[in-house]
């Protein structure tokens, strides 16, 4: 059996916005190694989601598989307006390399800053002209298709046929027009050989039109034509737990037949599906087996263009501006008792001398200067600071003085700042810095459970802020630093285990149930699962028990569910399954001059913006995170304040 490149693949995080899919994205990729495919390509509906996960699982492939590529793309909505009621085409991206990721990054969250709602559901489209102006600066860098059947293409085929049977010219000939504008738009920014035509192996009778107008098309213009399987989900065994995941939300999708052939096929299904049509194409000169075999050639030829990348990178501090302390005068017994205190006030790091001259400025102001207790434990925090910071190749100083500039900012906008909770309160150089409000030495509480030298990585400071301020807090900082310059971490929700047997009982069809699951009963069947210390027990532990945990087998729960055949399987199959998209209570992100450098974005359903990865994927593209947490407290306290001052 020969080999070929999976160009058009879908992951769970395809659900964002709707139900659609149920492939988890290691799996994907592990099946696509089993069927013998010679690579794949992540292309979810407008959504970039799934890219970290995939890249670093790609990392680890390589070392058994290095000829195993594994490609980022997105299958975005191409328009020319952002108007109401129109057709969203899909269009398909792919990045051959890092930069070409950045384009995708840049693309996406364009579609996303402009987000709308038409017809009830969430639209994310890119335009063709914001399409050409990014492209111009990547060119060379990112692969179109056209897409499946929803496709511009595709959707001006079929009416163009109809009016070809009709003899409507006028119809005909406007399509036709369209058809020629459009590839030529897509010749204009991707080049001709970086632009291929995307046909789709089905019986279906509307694909099989599509398919041979296609390769028509590629005739007439000397473009290459490509296949693509678009899984949704994993093999054609998995179908009915796709379709009862699709069917659990009422009247979203047309659930049958688009979606007969959408999952990953060996070479071999591609020839069943499609050579008996193909034969057709060529007249009599080329067979459809040799047609197809030039279909899965360019799918390597584009694989060939692939050149492996990480989206990993070390952490960055972000920098904000400080004054600008000159190099100074140092009483000379300090060189030996405090070297490090002395390096930084000489030092050439204007953000070190920043952080050394407030500390120091703030120890007279307290009237602490000529306590050596201070000036010591000052140098022991300097000395951590500065050994951490060269340990993750940054400037470990700049994080305190960025904290230092926004907690100044958040009592600017009439926040109240807590004193401070947790291990942050133990460094002093965190009070002189105005960070936190207590002495940690007259408090005696140590320095090393908050940094210390064997643990290199970035602090975690909590701060409280009042909610009523967060939005004018969030509007000075973007004031400062730009739209992006400070953005929410998303978080991802899934499939809980209740919420799993809800939704598969709400998709279940079978002979005896052709109307799904009564809701009773399905409510009755998630409230027997367990709950422990307020989490319910995962399926897995419900049906066969958990020895560790002291778990046995609920009975009651495995009678009702074998009343269903199939249920269970749907059941296990979708638990955390990734449906929902929200932003992180506290952390936020703040971004420098270009955001795309490490990160695209998204919107949350009620508007705000949101990195497209959870905090461990943003910070290991590069993200720092601030916890910004707010306290209804908070707010109390600046009433109770208010009413204070206004009663004296
Ligand atoms: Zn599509
Ligand atoms: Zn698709």
């Amino acid at each position: 059996m020969r080999s070929y490149f999976g160009i058009h693949n879908h992951t769970m995080y395809s659900n964002l916005r709707l139900l659609d899919c149920i492939n988890r994205p290691q799996a994907l990729i592990d099946k696509a190694i089993e069927l013998g495919l010679s690579g794949i390509t992540i292309t979810d509906h407008e959504c970039l989601s799934a890219h970290m996960e995939v890249n670093q699982y790609a990392k680890k492939i390589r070392e058994e598989n290095p000829d195993f590529t594994i490609a980022l793309g997105n299958e975005i909505y191409l328009t020319d307006t952002r108007d109401n009621g129109q057709k969203y085409y899909h269009f398909i991206l792919i990045a051959k390399d890092a930069l070409g990721h950045k384009a995708l990054r840049e693309l996406s969250s364009i579609a996303w800053i402009h987000s709308y709602v038409d017809r009830r559901m969430e639209r994310v489209p890119t335009l063709k002209s914001e399409l050409e102006m990014v492209m111009e600066q990547y060119k060379g860098h990112v692969i179109a298709t056209t897409a499946c059947i929803g496709g511009e293409l595709g959707s001006c085929i079929l009416p163009m046929f109809q009016a070809e049977l009709n003899k409507d010219i006028e119809t005909q000939t406007k399509y036709y027009n369209q058809i020629i504008d459009y590839i030529n738009f897509c010749i204009k920014v991707f080049g001709k050989d970086d632009f291929y035509l995307e046909c789709a192996p089905s019986t279906d009778a509307e694909q099989i039109i599509v398919n041979h107008k296609i390769y028509q098309i590629a005739k007439a213009f000397d473009l290459k034509m490509v296949v693509g399987t678009d899984a949704h989900y994993l093999t054609k065994d998995d179908r009915p737990i796709h379709k009862a995941y699709l069917t659990s939300k009422p009247g979203e999708r047309e659930v049958d037949d688009f979606y007969k052939f959408t999952y990953l096929m060996t070479s071999d299904e591609i020839f069943e599906l499609m050579e008996p049509y193909a034969n057709d194409w060529d007249k009599g000169n080329k067979t459809g087996k040799e047609l197809i075999n030039w279909i899965l050639d360019n799918t390597q030829e584009i694989q060939n263009k692939i050149s492996f990348y990480s989206l990993e990178r070390k952490q960055i501090i972000p920098k904000v501006e400080v004054k600008d302390y000159k190099k100074g005068f140092i009483p000379s017994n300090w060189f030996d008792k405090y070297p490090i205190i002395c390096s930084l006030i000489n030092s050439d790091n204007i953000q070190e001398r920043y952080w050394v001259n407030e500390c120091i400025k703030a120890l007279q102001e307290k009237q602490l200067y000529d306590n050596k207790n201070y000036l010591e434990r000052l140098e022991i925090e300097a000395d951590i600071i500065k050994d951490i910071g060269e340990k993750l190749d940054d400037c470990l100083f700049a994080y305190f003085n960025t904290f230092q500039h926004y907690i100044n900012l958040f009592w600017e906008c009439g926040s109240i700042v807590g004193p401070g909770r947790g291990s942050a309160t133990g460094f002093l150089s965190n009070y002189l810095l105005g960070i936190t409000q207590l002495d940690p030495i007259r408090w005696g509480l140590p320095y090393w459970r908050f940094l210390n030298k064997e643990r290199a990585e970035l602090p975690d400071i909590d701060i409280d802020l009042a909610p009523s301020k967060r939005p004018a807090i969030f509007k000075a900082i973007r004031k400062e630093r730009g739209e992006l310059g400070l953005v929410q971490v998303a978080t991802f929700g899934t499939e809980g285990t209740k919420q799993s047997i809800l939704t598969a009982c709400r998709g279940y069809r079978s002979e005896e149930f052709p109307e799904g699951i009564d809701v009773d009963n399905a409510q009755y069947m998630s409230s027997l699962i367990p709950q422990e210390r307020g989490f319910l027990w995962p399926i897995h532990d419900v049906i066969y028990g958990n020895e560790e945990k002291d778990r046995k087998p609920v009975q009651a729960f495995i009678r009702e569910v074998n009343q269903y055949p199939g249920l269970l399987n749907i059941i296990v199959y979708i638990e955390g399954m990734v449906n929902k998209r929200s932003s992180h209570a506290s952390g936020v992100i703040l971004y420098g001059d270009d955001p795309f450098d490490t990160a695209s974005f998204m919107r949350t359903p009620s508007g705000d913006m949101i990195t497209c990865w959870d905090l461990h994927k943003a910070e290991a593209a590069g993200d720092t995170k601030y916890d910004f947490l707010v306290t209804e407290a908070s707010d109390k306290i600046i009433t109770c304040y208010q009413l204070l001052l206004k009663d004296k």
